[in-house]
């Protein structure tokens, strides 16, 4: 467990995303490198919503080392002309949250980039799962437009 400041962290062990990295749990995986790790957000607020993570656990913002902040930017900017031309969207949020406070949910860095159309209005957080076919059918179409 990192030293939270929030009293809302997670211990590695039982943290959602440190399973996926570990292949404990599934997920649709766009990227992996020695820092950090690209996956879809499974309730997407639209499709093709992807998480950026770091591959150590961080509950949150306040201990990150330059190295992962630099290589969490890296991937971040990468990805996001990425998602938005794949998804077709008119624009792309890119959202942090720390502390339950924040509206923060899962206690692992994350930084959500979110397609955006005009007419729809921004959310961060989506309502329900998407169907694994759909977020296969996203991942295989955002991992063929990195090559
Ligand atoms: P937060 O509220 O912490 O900024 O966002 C957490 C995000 O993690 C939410 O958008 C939520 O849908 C996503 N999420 C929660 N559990 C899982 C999971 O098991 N797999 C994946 N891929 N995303 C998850
Ligand atoms: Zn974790």
């Amino acid at each position: 467990m990192q030293g939270g400041l929030f009293g809302d962290e997670t211990a590695t062990e039982n943290c959602i995303f440190c399973k996926i990295i570990s292949g404990k749990a599934p997920g649709h995986i766009l990227y992996r490198d020695d820092e950090v790790m690209c996956f879809l957000d499974i309730a997407p607020v639209s499709v093709g919503h992807t998480l950026v993570i770091p591959i150590k656990h961080h509950d949150n913002i306040f201990t990150l080392n330059n190295s992962e902040v630099s290589a969490l930017a890296i991937q971040t900017r990468r990805f996001a002309p990425i998602v938005k031309r794949v998804t077709g969207a008119d624009g792309l949020g890119v959202h942090q949250l720390n502390g339950r406070a924040a509206g923060q949910t899962v206690f692992h860095y994350h930084t959500h980039l979110i397609p955006c159309f005009h007419g729809k209005p921004m959310q961060i957080h989506g309502r329900k799962p998407a169907s694994q076919t759909a977020l296969a059918e996203m991942a295989e179409r955002l991992r063929a437009a990195l090559k």
